[in-house]
């Protein structure tokens, strides 16, 4: 299987029935990096900024970000990258922020939530990143947006952060998108305005399905129970896709699931044509894509969704095996 994958490395990822998908690395580490070439990723959806946070026992200096920051441009080599901004709180416990005990972390005082209650925080991460580019684009996103009025306010932030780099005669990226994360339900049903403001938005799966389900993440006793192709879910993702296509919004998926080719296969089905996972995943998940045809998943996943049939994976993965493999 190896060596099919490295075979299809530098292959798109082009369904059968000749549908483009995008599939990006999340990275987290520089660490990382390396494997921006070797997985065939087509550029860095999801930087997840708060490992240089979680590694320290003080705050990063703005120039240490900033170069770190520019060790992932350089390894980017030109492609996309999309820097998340500090999402900690719930399962990331930064020591030297650490707020006082919550009662439920994952529902407290976490990611966008603390960004804009402490905004210098955010400013010198976003200072970092726009020093890092040295002129060249990036894509910013903000975690755990759970209203339009989060995004505005952390958008304004980062207006501002440009607008002063440029009186302090910095360079500045030759284009900055902005995007959400939507990882709360609520997100799903913001106004229109949010979705014409956005840039682009990213689904973080993770925290997603648990806010749906309203089951633990980090609780094994639940997290496996419900399931990521459960009807309800794939429903709500598709919504989430529809808003996003009328208003000409990219979307993206960028949790876990994305990384599993089965999962992968029915999120492209339904309307994704950007995915973000593991370096690891590429592979398999681009070899599922180039093997079937999407139209005719997509076909099959709504009988499945009318079967009465609490989740498509049985049917779904049985569809696969008879049509496919
Ligand atoms: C997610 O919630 O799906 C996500 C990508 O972010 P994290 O796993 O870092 O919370
Ligand atoms: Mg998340």
């Amino acid at each position: 299987a190896l060596e099919r994958f490295s075979e299809i490395r530098d292959k798109p990822a082009v369904s059968k029935d000749g549908t483009r998908i995008n599939l990006l690395m999340n990275a987290g580490l520089l660490a990382d990096l390396p494997s921006l070439e070797g997985s065939g990723a087509e550029g860095v959806g999801l930087f997840r900024t708060e490992l240089q946070f979680l590694v320290r026992n003080e705050m990063p200096k703005r120039t240490d970000l900033a170069q770190q920051y520019g060790r992932v441009f350089e390894a980017a080599k030109g492609k996309p990258i999309t820097f998340r901004t500090l999402d900690i709180g719930s399962d990331k416990v930064v020591p030297f922020l650490k707020p006082e005990d919550e009662p439920n972390p994952a529902l407290g005082w976490r990611a966008i939530r603390i960004s804009l209650d402490k905004p210098g925080i955010m400013r010198m991460q976003l200072e970092a990143i726009l020093r890092a580019a040295k002129g060249r684009p990036v894509n910013i996103m903000f975690p755990f947006v759970a209203q339009f009025d989060e995004f505005k306010d952390a958008k304004a932030i980062l207006e501002k952060t440009v607008e002063n780099e440029l009186r302090l005669g910095h360079v500045i990226p030759s284009d900055i998108k902005v995007g959400a994360m939507l990882e709360t339900p609520s997100l799903a049903f913001a106004p229109n305005q949010f979705f014409e403001m956005a840039d682009f938005i990213s689904i973080g799966g993770n925290d997603l399905k648990q806010f749906f389900f309203a089951a633990d993440r980090e609780n094994e006793r639940v997290r496996r129970r419900y399931d990521t192709l459960n009807v309800s879910f794939l429903t709500f993702l598709e919504q989430i896709c529809e808003r996003c296509f009328e208003f000409d919004t990219p979307v993206s998926f960028c949790g876990e699931d994305a990384g599993r080719p089965l999962e992968a296969m029915c999120f492209a089905a339904i309307g994704l044509r950007t995915l973000s996972m593991r370096p690891a995943s590429i592979g398999p998940v681009k070899d599922r894509l180039r093997s079937v045809n999407l139209a005719e998943a997509k076909e099959a996943i709504k009988e499945a969704c009318l079967s009465g049939d609490q989740s498509v994976r049985d049917r779904m993965r049985k569809w696969y095996a008879d049509h496919v493999a």
